[in-house]
């Protein structure tokens, strides 16, 4: 019988995870039955929701408790299949979590044609955090060219693609980032006008210098200070896109207290709240336009890939910690 090695989680972590939080475990590989397929995992994506999920503060999955393998979106290899969509062999985006092998019943599951890009991006700037900036900048934000577009979080895969997308639609583009190695990659590798580091410089100086025409759409993944912070440099008829708030997702008490509403006013400002899930029936728009930017030359990325399924609550660790530079992965196995 073949060994199906797993991270699960042990205890619930208060404030920040640590990988004692997670333990290693081994169940056997699962046979799939009838309209299943298993697959092999190849890259496990991390993603600041699962933060959520453990805490049980998750809008839509089942929180993970003691015991469970940690959730997780997946880049697998199909190895046996009784699905009638589904080969050996096909690479598909699912949900495996933390283990080497699942079983699945086909459902939002998407395949890829590796022939597009590296398979690894399909959960990354090809994949939800993609769509992500994707619906919030084309439905939400509504750029138009000329305008100044600050994203926070911006070497990560959602606020990458922003700031690309913004980009492509001829605005000025501002990052908001934790380091000078992330400014730089920002500015040098993804063409962003200017980055302002926030542990470095003082936020609302360095918005004046580098937003003179004020800032018409600010695309939030952080929430905190620096929202409050952006809300003072409004252009008048800014859109301001709340897409997360990874500075309270280790709080497990009271929410701090949130920013002062009244520049929003000063600026008839729409503010709009943005969740992936409602985009799902846009997937194949997205795929389409995003892959005929990637093979223009358009869409550039970075990926922070910690090697082997063991490595897996570290690298979650870190990224909780804001450590990550990229999008944040574990590297499982090669395709056969
Ligand atoms: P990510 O940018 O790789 O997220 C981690 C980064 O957040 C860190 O590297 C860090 O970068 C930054 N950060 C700022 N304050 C932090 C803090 N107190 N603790 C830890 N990290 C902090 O991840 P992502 O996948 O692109 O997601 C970006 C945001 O979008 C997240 O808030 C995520 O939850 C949200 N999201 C929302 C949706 C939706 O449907 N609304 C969908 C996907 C993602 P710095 O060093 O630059 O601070």
């Amino acid at each position: 019988m073949m060994t199906n090695h797993q991270i699960v989680l042990k205890d619930f972590p208060e404030g920040v995870p640590e990988p004692g939080h997670f333990a290693a475990a081994k169940a056997s590989v699962p046979e799939p039955g009838d309209g299943e397929y298993l697959s092999r995992t190849l890259y496990i994506s991390l993603d600041p929701y699962v933060r959520g999920v453990i805490t049980g503060k998750h809008m839509y999955e089942d929180r993970v408790t003691p015991g469970d393998v940690i959730i997780g979106r997946t880049v697998s290899q199909v190895v046996t299949s009784r699905h009638s969509d589904f080969a050996p062999g096909d690479i598909v985006v699912d949900a495996n979590g933390w283990q080497q092998y699942a079983v699945c019943n086909g459902e939002n599951v998407r395949k890829l044609d590796p022939a597009v890009a590296p398979i690894s991006t399909a959960v990354g700037i090809l994949g939800m955090p993609g769509l992500t900036a994707y619906a919030g900048m084309t439905y939400l934000a509504k750029p138009r060219a000329g305008e100044t577009l600050v994203v926070s979080a911006a070497a990560g895969p959602v606020g990458t693609m922003v700031g690309q997308i913004g980009k492509i639609h001829g605005c000025r583009v501002v990052g908001i980032a934790g380091s000078d190695e992330k400014c730089a990659m920002v500015t040098e590798h993804l063409g962003f006008d200017a980055c302002i580091n926030y542990k470095t410089q003082d936020l609302r100086e360095a918005l004046v210098a580098a937003c003179p025409d004020k800032i018409d759409i600010y695309f939030d993944n952080v929430a905190g200070d620096t929202l409050a912070a952006v809300m003072t440099r409004l252009a008048l008829g800014a859109r301001i896109v709340l897409c997360g708030m990874i500075t309270q997702y280790n709080i497990t008490g009271a929410p701090p207290p949130g920013p002062n509403l009244a520049p929003i006013v000063g600026a008839r400002a729409h503010v709009h709240g943005l969740v992936v899930y409602d985009y799902y029936d846009r997937w194949d728009e997205f795929e389409r336009q995003a892959a005929e930017w990637f093979a223009a030359g358009k869409l550039n990325y970075k990926e922070d890939v910690a090697e082997g399924l063991a490595a897996a609550p570290e690298a979650f660790c870190r990224l909780m910690r804001g450590e990550n530079f990229g999008k944040a992965l574990v590297h499982v196995g090669d395709p056969e």
